[in-house]
């Protein structure tokens, strides 16, 4: 069964660098393309980082249940189709998924095998220098993007895991460390020690 490691952040935090890093590194993760309302960015490729559709669409796609979750997140709609878990167990990688701390807090109640991850920025500060140096929001759309980071930095404790991105390599490490070490957890590992247990004339459920 596929792990769902789910990862929020605050805006500016690092987080589509970390998801971009872990995607390139970890041929084991597949993404999870969440579909929008919001408008396609410059560089973005409809269906890679996401499937941008009307609101109408949007609307069908919630009336038809087709979302696992789904919440409005700075004046759009975004949401998980149901659809990626089931493309995933096919392929036997694990899931990724970026998404805000109302997605993540009703993804944990619905689906189990789920592992969440919480960036932090090093400080408010820190944060504030990220979102200017990006030179891609206005003064009003990062003094808003700071506002809603302590809402959401609130929700930090809930997650099973932080990690503070102060330098992004040592970052990067730390959550290969969190996705390596889920993987190894016994309840997961009984499949593939089986020849091993063989080996010894033990059988499957060894306590
Ligand atoms: P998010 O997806 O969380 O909004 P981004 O990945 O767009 O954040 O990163 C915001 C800005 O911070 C970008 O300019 C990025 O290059 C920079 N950044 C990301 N991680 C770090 C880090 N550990 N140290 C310094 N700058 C970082
Ligand atoms: P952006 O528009 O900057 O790509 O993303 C804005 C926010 O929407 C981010 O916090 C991101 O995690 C969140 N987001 C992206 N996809 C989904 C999704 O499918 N569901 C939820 N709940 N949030 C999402």
């Amino acid at each position: 069964m596929s792990i769902v490691f789910v990862i929020s952040a605050p805006s500016g935090s690092g987080k589509t660098t970390l998801v971009r890093e872990l995607l390139r590194e970890d041929r084991s993760l597949q993404f999870a393309i969440s579909v929008t309302t919001r408008p396609k960015r410059n560089k973005e490729v409809q269906g890679s980082s996401y499937r941008f559709v009307s609101k109408k669409r949007f609307q069908e796609m919630i009336d038809t249940d087709e979302f696992l979750e789904w919440a409005d997140v700075f004046g759009y709609q975004y949401g998980t189709p149901k659809l990626v878990l089931n493309d995933v167990e096919q392929t036997g990688k694990d899931l990724l998924m970026d998404i805000d701390v109302q997605g993540a807090s009703s993804l944990t109640d619905k689906v189990s095998e789920v592992v969440s991850i919480f960036i932090l920025p090093p400080s408010r500060h820190e944060l504030e220098l990220r979102l200017r140096n990006r030179n891609s929001d206005t003064e009003e759309v990062i003094d808003r993007r700071l506002q809603e980071a302590s809402r959401e930095i609130r929700e930090c404790t809930n997650y099973d895991h932080i990690v503070v991105n102060d330098n992004l390599d040592v970052s990067l490490q730390r959550i290969h460390a969190i996705i390596a070490s889920e993987r190894m957890r016994s309840e997961r590992m009984s499949q593939s020690i089986q020849p091993i247990l063989k080996s010894f004339g033990l059988n499957s459920a060894v306590k």
